[in-house]
């Protein structure tokens, strides 16, 4: 069956990584951007392995330049979680890319990202930074994070190549992003091996981990994370995607939520992966059999780790009781 208009919460889902082709495409004629080599000859996002999709998901932001042009992506992002029934969605978004870093061009790009609006939709913002960018920039993203905690901004994260350097090295950023009452997520046990996460998860503290999908390699860690409740988010047509697993099922996510650990279901880059939330749930009902209830207990996990106040909580809640059938 087709699981579109079930309704869905997200948490890994990166800004840019959402932005259709055809809008980068509009923005880069736009402004005579050349984006050659960054689209196949289909008009998809064209890349042969992880390393190569960082540097054209950097290309493509390229198009990216003002603050109209955030709200404008934020918006056509917006009208596709509604395609899908996203009721709430949280997404990565990097200072990096929007002013580079200072305080007072950050704030005017998330005040044109507030600006977008879809009835029904509930979006909310995790700055991150960029792990193969250093530690000393990321830095300058924990800052921008900590200035800007509110309504919209409420957690802080890492992304990036995950094998450049260790967790410790970005030891400063999450402190001071903690210290300014953010809540944290980092990007481990995609790439890294069950050590990797482990420290990722402990040495940062966080309290959610994005993919974390290798820690099922590790019997004691898969214990460890079902007895401590971290929440994985987890991406399961990214991982095949990106080659980490064959198909959907030979995918650890069923075996991980056998086990007693929360995981959840997002699309992390989705045009880049050709997937969508509806994708998600229809590839998964494919491969373990899973049905409403299991769809509506993914939901309820993700709402509950969601980093939005309890206010938030309730009206997203209560979407979902509506929506559900
Ligand atoms: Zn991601």
């Amino acid at each position: 069956m087709s699981w579109k208009e079930f309704p869905k919460v997200e948490l890994h889902l990166h800004l840019e990584g959402a932005a259709p082709p055809a809008f980068i495409r509009g923005l880069a004629a736009e402004k005579k951007i050349d984006l050659t080599g960054v689209f196949d000859e289909h008009g998809h996002y064209a890349y042969r392995d992880f390393d190569h999709f960082l540097k054209v998901y950097e290309a493509a932001t390229e198009a990216l330049k003002t603050p109209d042009d955030f709200k404008r992506l934020t918006q056509a992002v917006l009208e596709e979680l509604a395609e899908h029934n996203v009721v709430y969605a949280e997404t990565f978004v990097s200072p990096d890319f929007c002013g580079g870093g200072d305080v007072g061009a950050w704030r005017e790009y998330l005040a044109a990202m507030q600006e977008a609006h879809v009835d029904g939709v509930t979006l909310k913002g995790i700055v991150t930074c960029i792990r193969h960018f250093g530690p000393e920039q990321a830095k300058t993203a924990a800052l921008c994070a900590a200035e800007t905690h509110g309504d919209f901004i409420l957690g802080f994260g890492i992304a990036g190549a995950e094998l450049v350097g260790t967790a410790r090295d970005y030891l400063w950023s999450f402190d001071c992003a903690r210290e300014a009452g953010l809540r944290l997520t980092a990007h481990a046990g995609e790439w890294g091996a069950p050590d990797t996460v482990r420290a990722t998860w402990k040495d940062l503290g966080v309290e959610r981990l994005g993919h974390g999908v290798r820690a099922s390699e590790d019997p004691a860690l898969v214990d460890d994370l079902a007895e401590t409740g971290v929440v994985l988010e987890v991406c399961p047509g990214s991982n095949v995607a990106l080659g980490l697993y064959p198909d959907v099922a030979h995918h650890p996510i069923a075996r991980l939520r056998d086990r007693g650990v929360k995981v959840t279901v997002s699309t992390d880059d989705p045009p880049f992966f050709h997937t969508t939330m509806t994708k998600e749930f229809e590839n998964l009902e494919r491969a373990f059999r899973w049905g409403a209830e299991d769809f509506d207990a993914l939901n309820r996990t993700a709402l509950e780790a969601a980093f939005c106040d309890d206010e938030t909580k309730a009206r997203v809640a209560k979407q979902l009781d509506e929506a559900t059938p």
